[in-house]
């Protein structure tokens, strides 16, 4: 079987269903994809055109969005993976898609070499003397031309990270509409239009059943809808809110929401998770605190604080001297919003919890303005 066969088949046809068995096949993959880049490698390129048409092949064999061999790996392998082998299979993914970043376009171009270059940079290095090699009336003793390379904004590293972390846990991602219906937005998530709640959501409408959305939330009801339970789902995306811009605020941003719905699930499983999570982003030493708070589409509502991280907890200006920064909203779904997803309350429970990107990002990497990520400043970016 051809790895491009074996990546549209499920674990289940392929026998795989035990975490050894498992990592036998992503060692597989990895090492095929391995074997694939250093085959280009070892061949070389004759000219720029041919290295940055090469690169781009590989890459897009392997990461396209749609059709890549990844993108296949995470529809029919991790998505489709029974639950009890999510976390194998999902930590599995997670090392591929680190050890695919070789794949880059930037990566690849630098690693292929043009068949003309080892040989005269091993003649000039061992001789050291003599006139230097020329080839085509080029002077190959001049410097390069060096090509500027962008890099990840630090809104989306962070976000990757809150992915991964995930990922890792056994849950898959899942993304809505950013111009959503009024249903999806308040109704279904149990803010129906008398209720006061709706005007903390400083809503930016298109018409008047239609908005920009205000929250990740209403991915919630669409995945109940489509997936049911039991169902374990981030949902990374942008939000829009009716927001004067200050160092805190901004009409764009981002949040990640969190939902896991199955039988049984209490507070404790909301606690353990958020706890772990937590203690992965910020390090082992944070410790979280759950105060009450109120969403009308939780009940029982909380606010998940942290250790401060500029304090370690003994009190500053940023935690405003009480050792403790809340970073998200979560709680136990309200039985209405699981009736609205088509899932009967009776039967199953489920927790969720919705956090900003750049607020996260703002913490990790003591950033305090929020319009700086949005001002495409290069010295700022580069910082990243
Ligand atoms: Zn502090």
């Amino acid at each position: 079987m051809t790895i491009d066969q074996q990546v549209r088949k499920t674990l289940k046809e392929q026998g795989a269903e035990t975490p050894e068995k498992i990592q036998e096949l992503f060692a597989g993959v990895g090492a095929t994809m391995a074997s694939e880049r250093q085959a280009l490698v070892d061949r070389g390129a004759a000219d720029q055109g041919e290295r940055e048409r090469l690169a781009k092949e590989l890459r897009d064999r392997w990461l396209a969005r749609k059709s890549g061999l990844v993108s296949s790996i995470d529809e029919c392998w991790l998505k489709k993976a029974p639950r009890e082998l999510k976390p194998a299979v999902g930590r599995a993914f997670n090392e591929l898609r680190k050890a695919s970043a070789e794949l880059a376009v930037d990566a690849l171009l630098k690693a292929i070499p043009l068949r003309s270059e080892p040989k005269l940079q091993g003649k000039t290095a061992v001789a050291g003397k003599g006139p230097a090699p020329q080839a085509a009336g080029a002077d190959l003793t001049l410097p390069g031309r060096r090509r500027l390379l962008g890099s990840v904004h630090p809104v989306t590293q962070v976000m990757r990270e809150i992915e991964d972390i995930f990922l890792g846990l056994g849950f898959s991602i899942e993304s809505g509409p950013e111009i959503e219906s009024v249903y999806y937005n308040f109704e279904a998530l149990n803010i129906p239009e008398s209720h006061p709640a709706r005007d903390d959501w400083d809503t930016l409408y298109v018409d008047s059943q239609t908005l920009l959305r205000t929250h990740t939330s209403p991915v919630q009801i669409r995945a109940m809808e489509k997936h049911g339970a039991p169902l374990h789902i981030i949902c990374p995306g942008k939000c829009y809110r009716h927001d004067n811009p200050d160092s805190t605020h901004a009409t764009m941003f981002h949040q990640v929401e969190g939902l896991a719905v199955d039988r049984d699930i209490s507070f404790a499983d909301l606690k353990g998770t958020l706890d772990f999570f937590a203690r992965k982003f910020f390090g082992e030493k944070i410790q979280t605190n759950f105060f009450p708070s109120f969403f009308p589409f939780t009940e029982p509502s909380g606010d998940l604080a942290i250790s401060c991280v500029f304090c370690d907890g003994k009190g500053c200006r940023v935690c405003k001297e009480s050792g403790w920064v809340e970073v998200m909203g979560c709680g136990m779904v309200h039985p209405e919003v699981l009736r609205h997803g088509g899932i009967d309350p009776a039967e199953y429970s489920g927790w969720a919890f919705g956090l900003g990107v750049e607020r996260f990002a703002m913490m990790k990497y003591d950033i305090n303005d929020i319009q700086l990520f949005h001002q495409g400043d290069v010295r700022f970016l580069e910082q990243f």
